[in-house]
């Protein structure tokens, strides 16, 4: 084919497959838009997920009739002059295709009226063909509908999921604008009913919860800096509030929503050693810089930025973080959320709960970020700290080793039928369980429970320090995905159907993957807004929280952007349910349950790492505690 020159609507289709993806995104360039207008309010209302209709009126500086046409055209913007304002650049938008793209792909009205004109304009856009400008009623400002998304480019709008989901989008676009701009009033309405109404002139706590809700907002910490010419504030919240997913970091650059590794790396270095593994620390930051220190034009919809210095915003922010929490009474909250995070009964033991203050009090001056400095030794210097802190008075070795031999005292034999038995004395040559990898005590089976969440026992080539969750977890992510495969998972019905209120974009995945989840166990039914129905439940959760576990396996749905594998899903969700179920860190184990626990150990094929993947066991050999005893 002879090389040829696109015509400029193919072009603009071209454009418009970046920028225009589904209604959330016409929605982001529309508000934007509007933003940049200086409006003080802004209402959106769509329908049908925004796939039928998108309108975004707003009371902004309009647009001059005789600007109208270029208002449409691609690469037209009153944003940006010269060539040097691109990188100083302080409205939302600057390339002036946007409204030229989703015109290509929609039918779009825009009808607009500056303050001093006596009338208003209007000009039609459908399939990129612009009509003349006509005059037409309308208020100061710009009012633009965007009808039937796609409908000449019918293998896009193939991509379009369900109206839920679309909406699920469509109102984290929303959100992420409203948040970015606390000063403007908006309104969101899908349908005929109002999602958000949002006066403005608000703080951004109140913001942020109207978004998230009040519980959540009023536990946020305000954290604030100022490096030279870099500001840095917001809001992070208390370690007691944490997602399975990192969707609710919110950063801001010049009221721009946007996403940056490197910062949401800072953000979870900041949060080690206060949140479990798996979890994500919630925050609201706002950068502030002189425009020229940032490139916003390296990505098509502006979501990502390149900072001058990222490395010093780096630094910036996780000290700012760091210093705060040190000066911050964390331990009090805190105490309540673990047992929140962990489960109902320990949350009662206030043992434990002494226990996870000191701890945190030990990780706010510093210590855990010692212990954690390499991998073998640190693990090593976690588990003896582990002994020095907690419920017991002192940590001198010899009250330990009493406890130790109490301990051992109650711990009955070994039940013949436990597959471990095959291996009677030490040094035997028997079983494959004594390989040097899968250390626990054949001989004599048996362990002591330390601190309520560590079990320790003898092995043929040393000690063996068992975590009782990351092991039972692992133990029961293996049946769970036996039964799973044989089809054997058991539903419970409720007697009373639970209605759980989820986010919309929650409820929206919620259903979409209905079936999968009834695979699991969970059935759910719509029930109206984004609120589903729990009709049934997995047996083997049956004294946890049900509403809680929904919550959790959906925001496990959510955490990918692209749409995950079926298999990649059903392993996360089995982890969720795995973790839900297994015993806790805190829980006072009998000895049969030890028994039953080490027992089941056969059933693991990678007995080293829970699902998480974190240790469930660290060994200590013979060799090794020769060697430190100085024996050798
Ligand atoms: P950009 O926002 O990148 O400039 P757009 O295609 O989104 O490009 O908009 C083109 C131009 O139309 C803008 O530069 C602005 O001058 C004008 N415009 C668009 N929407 C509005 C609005 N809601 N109020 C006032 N002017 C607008
Ligand atoms: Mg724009």
């Amino acid at each position: 084919m002879p090389i040829r020159r696109l015509p400029q609507s193919l072009i603009n289709k071209i454009a418009a497959g970046e920028v225009v993806e589904r209604p959330a995104s016409v929605v982001k360039e529309l508000m934007e838009n509007a933003v940049d207008a200086g409006a003080t309010r802004i209402d959106v209302a769509v329908e049908a997920g925004g796939r039928e209709l998108v309108r975004v009126v707003d009371n902004g500086c309009g647009i001059p009739a005789d600007e109208l046409p270029l208002a449409v055209a691609s690469h037209a913007t009153s944003k940006l002059a010269e060539s040097d304002d691109l990188f100083r650049i302080a409205t939302l938008g600057f390339r002036g295709e946007a409204l030229a793209s989703i015109g290509e792909v929609s039918r779009l009205l825009l009808r607009s009226r500056p303050p001093e004109a006596p009338g208003g304009v209007q000009i039609e856009v459908t399939g990129g063909r612009a009509s003349d400008p006509a005059p037409c009623g309308c208020p100061v400002g710009t009012a633009v509908e965007v009808r039937d998304l796609f409908f000449n480019t019918p293998v896009r709008r193939k991509f379009l999921r369900t109206n839920q989901t679309e909406f699920g989008h469509l109102s984290e676009a929303f959100t992420r604008i409203a948040l970015g701009s606390p000063e403007i009033h908006f309104t969101l309405k899908h349908g005929e009913r109002t999602v958000f109404e949002l006066p403005g002139g608000e703080d951004w706590r109140g913001r942020i919860g109207r978004f998230f809700g009040r519980d959540l907002a009023e536990s946020l910490i305000r954290v604030e800096s100022t490096d030279g010419d870099v500001r840095l504030s917001g809001y992070v919240a208390n370690p007691s509030h944490s997602r399975g997913n990192n969707r609710m970091q919110y950063l801001f650059l010049a009221g721009r929503h946007i996403r940056d590794r490197s910062l949401q790396h800072a953000l979870g270095e900041a949060y080690r050693g206060l949140l479990m593994t798996g979890r994500y620390p919630i925050a609201f930051l706002r950068v502030e810089m002189p425009p020229e220190m940032v490139d916003v034009n390296v990505h098509p919809t502006k979501l990502e930025v390149r900072f001058q210095d990222a490395g010093r915003l780096y630094s910036q922010l996780l000290s700012t973080l760091r210093n705060k929490f040190l000066t911050t009474d964390l331990t009090a909250q805190v105490s309540t959320a673990t047992g929140d995070e962990e489960a109902a009964p320990g949350a009662h033991d206030p043992a434990r709960a002494a226990q996870f203050r000191q701890e945190l009090v030990d990780w706010a001056k510093g210590k855990v970020a010692e212990w954690d400095t390499s991998e073998g030794a640190g693990g090593e210097a976690s588990a003896g700290a582990g002994f020095a802190d907690g419920p017991a008075p002192a940590g001198h070795a010899p009250l330990e080793l009493a406890r130790l031999d109490r301990g051992l005292a109650w711990t009955p034999p070994v039940r013949a039928s436990t597959p471990t038995e095959g291996a009677a004395s030490p040094g035997s040559p028997a079983s494959e369980e004594l390989a040097p990898d899968a250390p626990i005590a054949a001989s004599r089976a048996s362990a002591v429970q330390i601190h309520n969440r560590y079990l320790v026992a003898e092995s043929r080539e040393g000690v063996t320090i068992i975590d009782q969750h990351a092991l039972h977890e692992r133990i029961l992510y293996e049946q769970l995905r036996r039964r799973f495969e044989s089809g054997a998972i058991e539903t419970q019905a409720l007697l009373v159907p639970e209605p759980v209120d989820l986010s919309a974009a929650e409820a929206a995945a919620a259903l979409e993957h209905r079936e999968l989840l009834a695979e699991l166990g969970m059935k759910i039914e719509p029930f109206g807004g984004d609120t589903v129905l729990l009709s049934g439940y997995p047996a083997m959760l049956a004294n946890l929280n049900p509403a809680e576990v929904l919550h959790e396996l959906v925001e496990r749905l959510i955490s990918d952007a692209k749409p995950p594998e079926r298999r990649d899903l059903l392993d996360e969700l089995l982890h969720t349910i795995a973790c839900k179920a297994a015993i806790k860190a805190g829980d006072r184990l009998q000895p049969e349950e030890i028994e039953a626990l080490l027992s089941q150990r056969h059933v693991i094929d990678d007995a080293h790492h829970c699902p998480h993947g974190r240790p469930t066991a660290l060994v200590f050999t013979r060799e090794e505690l020769d060697r430190r005893f100085k024996r050798v």
